[in-house]
């Protein structure tokens, strides 16, 4: 595990990150906290960009439980069939659409036990669901905020609910409502898995990651130089 970051180092950290990027959102596209919840429940093991593509022609159409009722299993496993797991999850779409109109009047609740009974709604997605469409300062820890976590020692843990219950205590309240996606396009971007940017990464002084990339490294694997690190911002 590396050595924790600082109280002064965090906040160093986030003030960076934000410089960077005052205003992250999310990268899925959606119209309202229900097709935000489909989004979601749509991108587990599967990449925005894919479900972005799917969606660009559903969401128009089918932006609410009961037209998603109205629309049917078959056409929106048809809609989505490009997306991974497409089966399943058009199943749990279905299913917690129907839930949605019986048991909340159709509305998505801002309530995380309500949100995680849903077919296919985990933590992760109940807490990107609260941070987005209701503001609320959850964390949720992918792939990229535990990577990230874990080798800056800022949150480091053994697994995602550890660092979540880190992050939750550590990160500073004036960057709690936008942690998640600092982090996330961070580790997107920047802090990617197999050869990190670290080069020209904003926060290198203050990371703990004892491998860091170096420039030679990311010469020889092609790395484009004026792309190195763009922190969110294609
Ligand atoms: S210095 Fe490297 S390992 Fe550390 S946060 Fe930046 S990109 Fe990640």
């Amino acid at each position: 595990m590396p050595k924790l970051m600082t109280r002064a180092e965090i906040d160093e950290f986030f003030a960076r990150l934000k410089k960077h990027n005052p205003s992250p959102r999310t990268e899925l596209e959606y119209t309202n906290p229900y097709t935000l919840l489909v989004a979601v429940a749509l991108s587990a093991q599967a990449t925005d960009k894919s479900v972005n593509k799917a969606t660009a022609s559903l969401f128009p159409k089918v932006d609410t439980p009961e037209k998603m009722l109205a629309l049917g299993e078959a056409k929106l496993a048809d809609a989505i069939k490009t997306i991974g797991l497409y089966r399943g999850k058009a199943k749990n779409v279905i299913a917690l659409s129907r839930i949605l109109v019986e048991q909340h009047g159709g509305e998505v609740p801002r309530d995380r036990e309500a949100l995680q009974a849903l077919p296919g709604v985990g933590r992760k997605t109940a807490n990107v669901v609260l941070n987005v469409a209701f503001g609320e300062p959850t964390i949720a820890v992918d792939t990229h905020i535990f990577r990230v976590s874990n080798r800056t020692g800022l949150a480091p843990g053994k697994d995602v609910v550890a660092v979540e219950e880190k992050l939750e205590k550590v990160v500073p309240d004036a960057y709690r409502l936008h942690a998640h996606h600092w982090l996330i396009l961070h580790g997107r971007y920047t802090c990617v898995a197999r050869k990190p940017l670290c080069p020209t990464c904003v926060v290198r002084d203050l990371c703990r990651f004892k491998e860091k990339t170096k420039e030679a490294e990311l010469v020889k694997a092609r790395v484009p130089v004026s792309k190195k690190s763009h922190h969110g911002r294609p």
